[in-house]
């Protein structure tokens, strides 16, 4: 088989992690697989990486901020590699150059002044660029050929930097080219997840937590026969485990059931990572590096539906309600099309809609981060209509979140939006507003976002998730 493994953040967090991806890579390998790694930045990094940009910008800036950084992935080397002195030069030299990039891109913002959507991909792509040596050295180490392969020479991407898309005909072209002669030679490539870019080779990423989305496309592109995500749960569970702590695996899950509930907040995927492997029919197994033997979730086409209709719930926060009102919307066309238009020119993406059925209002839900620039759109595509008072306000609520039902049965099943409201009512959660895909796979709701974990779990416990499904 031609497996793409994955490994996230917590999964290479440390030497002893790194230490332990390895085995599984090498495993794998010794069982006749062809393997491709994919790795995110050890744990923390990104974070750390963006932190120091956002205050080089605001002018402060010390070696301190880089020699901290340094410092894990020093260590790192050092234990990983204790056999060959050229193998560790090798990786430290590579250190070195990104520290010394780092750096000089931190003292030019600390004199510029300015952070452009640009500037911070180069920077927050930097923690996979260290680590993937160490990983590749840690493979090597173990008796298989390995290399660091940077994914800007693999993935071609739009210019919409931190949130990039992929340009599929030329990413298969290249990833083909550079790949497929490596795992030919039975070398273990470990390529940087979350970096991309663009036809003209400058760098871009494909939005946080994208290092998954990465082993989708590269799997699509060399028509890999699994995608392997290697976290620190024993897959999708029924429920974020830290939000319910009575959360089970599941342990087969459908294209859509997975797209939709990383899409409505599961971070255990990437909200993109599905389509790409979808497309081609791929299996995405999610597994667990701290309990290798677990067979964790399998997503396949059938994903043995529940007979309970509801699957999983998921929750959203650090999103926004922008609600439009007036009397006067009744009847006048064209204002939600207008509101649309103006939202998709922001390239922001709306993540609910509802409308009441008097027409009198209009409401919408975006990330956070983007509803300023929308709110700021609106008031000015929108300025006729408020001068005629057609619409009377346009608001914003930060204080909002998104739960969401997810199920592949819940089509067709009568009586299932009923309990999931009548468990929100006996659990006291007031519901702002209700929406339901046509797909009707999903249920969402908006409520107060310090309602929101109590509605996943009266969910959770209305349809008596903690218990496994027949
Ligand atoms: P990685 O670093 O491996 O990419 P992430 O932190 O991005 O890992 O995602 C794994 C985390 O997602 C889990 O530790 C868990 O806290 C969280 N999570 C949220 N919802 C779910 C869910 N439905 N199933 C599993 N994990 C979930
Ligand atoms: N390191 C990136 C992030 O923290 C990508 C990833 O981990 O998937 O967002
Ligand atoms: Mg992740």
């Amino acid at each position: 088989m031609l497996i793409v493994m994955k490994f996230g953040g917590t999964s290479v967090g440390s030497a002893e992690r790194i230490a332990q991806a390895a085995e599984l890579a090498v495993k794998s390998a010794k069982e006749g697989h062809k393997v491709v790694v994919v790795t995110s930045a050890m744990s923390g990094v990104t974070n750390k990486l963006i932190a120091a940009a956002e205050n080089a910008v605001a002018g402060e800036y010390h070696k301190t901020v880089s020699d901290e950084l340094y410092e894990p992935h020093r260590q790192a080397v050092h234990q990983l590699m204790p056999n060959e002195a050229a193998r560790r030069r090798e990786a430290l030299d590579s250190l070195r150059q990104k520290f010394e990039r780092f750096e000089t891109l931190c003292k030019g913002l600390t004199m510029v002044r300015e952070l452009t959507p640009r500037t911070l991909d180069a920077i927050s792509g930097m923690g996979e660029m260290l680590c993937a040596p160490i990983l590749a050295g840690a493979i090597a180490e173990r008796g298989v050929t390995s290399r660091p392969i940077e994914a800007t020479e693999l993935i071609v991407t739009d210019d919409q930097f931190g949130q990039a898309e992929p340009l599929t005909a030329e990413t298969r072209q290249q990833t083909r080219e550079k790949l497929l002669p490596l795992l030919e030679a039975g070398e273990i490539p470990v390529v940087t997840g979350f970096i991309a870019a663009t036809k003209e080779g400058v760098q871009t990423t494909l939005g946080r937590g994208g290092s998954d989305y990465t082993a989708s496309i590269l799997g699509a592109a060399l028509d890999a026969d699994e995608v392997w995500i290697w976290t620190d749960v024993n897959g999708v569970m029924t429920a974020n485990p830290n939000e319910v702590p009575e959360a089970r695996t599941m342990r087969e899950i459908s294209y859509s059931e997975a797209s939709e509930l990383a899409y409505y907040g599961a971070k255990v995927l990437h909200y993109k990572t599905i389509l790409p492997a979808f497309k081609q029919k791929i299996p995405v197994l999610i597994l667990n590096s701290f309990q290798p033997t677990d067979t964790g979730t399998r997503v396949s086409v059938t994903g043995h539906p529940s007979s309970r209709g509801v699957k999983a719930v998921t929750s959203i926060r650090n999103v926004s309600l922008i609600a439009i009102s007036g009397k006067g919307m009744q009847g006048i066309p064209g204002i939600a099309a207008k509101t649309f238009d103006t939202v998709a020119a922001e390239r922001a993406n709306i993540l609910m809609i509802s409308q009441a059925s008097s027409e009198n209002n209009l409401c919408f839900v975006v990330n956070s981060s983007e509803a300023a620039r929308v709110m700021k759109a609106l008031r000015v595509s929108l300025e006729l209509d408020l001068l005629q008072n057609h619409i009377e306000d346009i608001v914003v609520d930060d204080s909002i979140a998104v739960v969401a039902a997810v199920g592949d049965r819940m089509q067709g099943a009568p009586g299932i939006a009923g309990k999931v409201f009548g468990a929100l009512g006996t659990a006291n959660v007031n519901v702002i507003a209700i929406s339901q895909g046509s797909s009707e796979r999903n249920i969402s709701f908006i409520v107060g976002e310090t309602q929101a974990a109590e509605a996943v779990r009266a969910i959770h416990r209305a349809f008596e998730l903690d218990k496994p499904s027949q």
